[in-house]
């Protein structure tokens, strides 16, 4: 298991004057589930973005284990990312969709081929291998969005605001299932969600974010029945 280190990070735009990010101070270990929750614009997509190598950091770091991570490009850390609006390729088939990670490192055919198999297995999606996206409900293009990062077998999920295009229902049966997955795969997840309900039932700890900073960290229990 591989710790997470955010040492002071921060973040500035350029062209802003202000930071997004402000002394981002965060150890993640032991596979846990790290939800960041706070309002629109406090710097959640920024932070995960720098951690996914998206966005440079300006000041301050990011390790994995010993090793520095600011200069190493986003297809060489070994971190999947699952976006809000899936970013599923329409003319792909689900299998390929899944696939895609693997194929641009190269990967060995069989081997690709076993991966998204389990994948799909595990997320109820075998039957749909050879589907395009289009045809899909909501649910299932978000199954595709986590097989395609499962496949990858990262050491961190990034999981950004993944359920908010989904109706109500969907969501809280879509909550149980990321959280299972968590537990199946025991890697360390960051989740972003601005819903509160959302940060309190997944997460092992809660970062409140506002304004760039963090305002507070903690069990659901140590922030929200605090007396
Ligand atoms: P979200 O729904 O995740 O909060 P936003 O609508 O805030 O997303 O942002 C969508 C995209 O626009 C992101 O890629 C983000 O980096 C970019 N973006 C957000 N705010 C600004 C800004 N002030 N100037 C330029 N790009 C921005
Ligand atoms: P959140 O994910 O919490 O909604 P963001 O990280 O998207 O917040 O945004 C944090 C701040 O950074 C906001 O003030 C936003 O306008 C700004 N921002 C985000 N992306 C960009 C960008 N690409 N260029 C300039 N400013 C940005």
């Amino acid at each position: 298991m591989v710790e997470i280190n955010l040492d002071h990070v921060y973040k500035k735009y350029s062209g802003n004057e202000e930071y997004s990010v402000s002394n981002f101070d965060l150890h993640v270990k032991d596979g846990e589930f790290i939800v960041f929750v706070g309002p629109s614009g406090c710097g959640k997509s920024t932070t995960l973005r720098m951690i996914a190598g998206l966005e440079d950091i300006s000041k301050g770091d990011f390790k994995m284990g010993d090793k520095v991570m600011n200069e190493v490009a986003p297809k060489d850390r070994n971190i999947a990312m699952v976006f809000q609006n899936y970013a599923l390729y329409p003319h792909m088939s689900v299998f390929d969709n899944m696939a895609f990670g693997l194929n641009i490192r190269k990967n060995n055919k069989e081997d690709t081929k076993k991966r998204v198999e389990e994948a799909a297995k595990i997320l109820g999606l075998s039957e749909y291998l050879q589907r395009k996206p289009a045809a899909l409900s909501g649910g299932q293009r978000q199954r595709v969005a986590l097989g395609r990062a499962i496949v990858r077998d990262a050491e961190l999920f990034l999981l950004d605001e993944p359920l908010s295009n989904l109706d109500a229902k969907l969501r809280v049966q879509m909550r149980t299932e990321i959280a299972q997955l968590h537990q199946r795969l025991g890697r360390n997840f960051i989740y972003v969600t601005h819903d509160q309900v959302e940060a309190m039932t997944m997460a092992d700890r809660i970062v409140i974010m506002n304004a760039g900073r963090i305002q507070q960290v903690g069990t659901p229990a140590e922030l929200y029945n605090a007396p």
